[in-house]
């Protein structure tokens, strides 16, 4: 047993060290984009993108989970051609495939907006709106540059706030990426529902958290720009992390994957 192990799995450990039957059981694959898929320009990576293709030719739908607005999450899986769910704003927006409506989460985004004016009303000109907020159906996303999570944490109540080392987002606290994907995944109760143990999910930030902790097989991917307090918090609530940074550390995972359900 490894020493990770015998620590009582405190700290994430390799990827290499995922048992091939849970490899093989895995029948979804859902990951956030930022800083996951793409590297810190917010451009995907092209071993991340042809690691998406090799998934999806395997029969394997790829869910995306991100802060991003849904429209800028249908672009990207256009793009990548998935098949998975799609979510946006952390958990807030869903749809189901490419080109379908929004699911009815029944999330309101005034516990944000009210979050938005009691920070306004105390930080004044410190708090600014990024550019897609007028476009978010649900959480209100502003700018990270000179605000500490902290601080507003403690101003506030009833929101989660949420760094993804892209920008700050406010949202209802019921509100979470694995709120929402456990949601698409049980398809109402439907018998042919997905078990949590039948997905691998992916993610770099404490907007993935969630997810983490909600789902037994989980890849931190390596962001060597995030906060090293945040960044333990991370090892420890994820089961496995990558070698490789942003996409790429994605796609060594991915390899493995498919390896492991290619081998006899
Ligand atoms: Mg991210």
């Amino acid at each position: 047993m490894d020493t990770a192990a015998r620590q009582g799995d405190t700290v994430a450990r390799t990827y290499r060290q995922i048992p091939t039957e849970i490899l093989r059981g895995i029948s979804v694959v859902a990951t956030d984009i930022d800083g996951t898929l793409t590297g810190p320009d917010g451009v995907i990576r092209s071993a991340a993108a042809r690691a998406v293709h090799d998934i999806e030719a395997h029969g394997i739908p790829v869910c995306l989970l991100s802060g991003r607005t849904i429209d800028t999450v249908e672009d990207v899986a256009r793009r990548l051609q998935t098949t998975g769910f799609l979510v946006g704003e952390d958990g807030g927006v869903a749809k189901r495939r490419v080109g379908a409506t929004l699911t009815d989460l029944g999330y309101s985004r005034r516990p944000a907006l009210n979050a938005l004016a009691i920070l306004r009303a105390t930080l004044g000109d410190r708090i600014q709106e990024t550019e897609d907020n007028q476009c978010r159906l649900v959480d209100v996303a502003i700018r990270n540059e000179g605000i500490r999570v902290r601080q507003i944490r403690r101003l506030l109540d009833g929101v989660s706030v949420l760094d993804s080392g892209f920008m700050i987002h406010l949202v209802d606290v019921r509100v979470s990426k694995a709120a929402t994907l456990l949601r698409l995944l049980s398809g109402n109760g439907s018998p042919t529902a997905t078990p949590p143990q039948a997905v691998l999910v992916f993610g770099d930030s404490p907007t993935d958290l969630s997810l983490f902790h909600e789902f037994p097989h989980s890849v931190l991917v390596s962001n060597p720009v995030q906060d090293e307090a945040e960044a333990r918090r991370l090892r420890k609530a994820a089961a496995y992390s990558t070698e490789s940074s942003y996409g790429e550390g994605f796609a060594e995972v991915v390899r493995f994957l498919i390896e492991a359900r290619r081998s006899p």
